[in-house]
C-alpha cells in the first residue's frame, strides 16, 4: 500500500468495480483511489501494490489483497489477487526487525533494500549542512 513513489514509477487508477470490490472487503486501510507500485524500479514482470490488508476471521489469519497490472495499464493481466508476503526479514529477531512487504517471490530487492528515491529536493544545501553539522 503505497500512496506515494517507492520505488517503481508504475501507479494504478483503480477502476470503479474494483473500488467497490476494494470496499467490500473488511480492510484495515482507506480504499485509495490510485496507488504506487512497490517493487524495485526497474522489475520485470507485472506492477504490485498492496490494495487492501484483510482482517481474516476466525482461524484465518490477515491476508493481502494486491493489486497487479502490466505497462499496459488497463491491459490483460489486470487483477486484485490474494498473494502470500516473502518471508525475508532485515535484521531478524532484532526490536529493528524489518519486513520485506512484497509479494512471494516477487522480482528485485527486498522492499527494505531500498527506499523512495532521492531527489534534489530530498537533499539540504550545502550552505544548510554547513550551518547545522559544521
Ligand atoms: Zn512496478
Ligand atoms: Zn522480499
Amino acid at each position: 500500500m503505497s500512496v506515494y513513489q517507492v520505488s517503481c514509477p508504475a501507479r494504478i487508477l483503480f477502476l470503479p468495480e474494483e473500488l467497490s470490490a476494494l470496499g467490500e472487503l473488511d480492510g484495515g486501510f482507506d480504499v485509495e483511489p490510485s496507488l504506487w507500485c512497490t517493487l524495485e524500479a526497474g522489475h520485470a514482470g507485472p506492477h504490485h501494490v498492496i490494495a487492501q490488508c484483510v482482517r481474516g476471521s476466525g482461524p484465518t489469519a490477515p491476508w493481502d489483497m494486491w493489486a497487479r497490472w502490466g505497462d499496459d495499464e488497463y491491459g490483460p493481466g489486470r487483477e486484485l489477487v490474494r498473494l502470500d508476503a516473502c518471508p525475508a526479514k532485515f535484521l531478524k529477531g532484532a526490536v529493528s526487525e524489518e519486513g520485506c512487504h512484497l509479494p512471494l517471490g516477487h522480482p528485485g530487492r527486498h522492499g527494505y533494500e531500498f527506499g523512495p528515491p532521492i531527489t534534489a529536493a530530498d537533499v539540504l544545501p550545502d550552505w544548510l549542512v554547513r550551518r547545522f553539522f559544521e
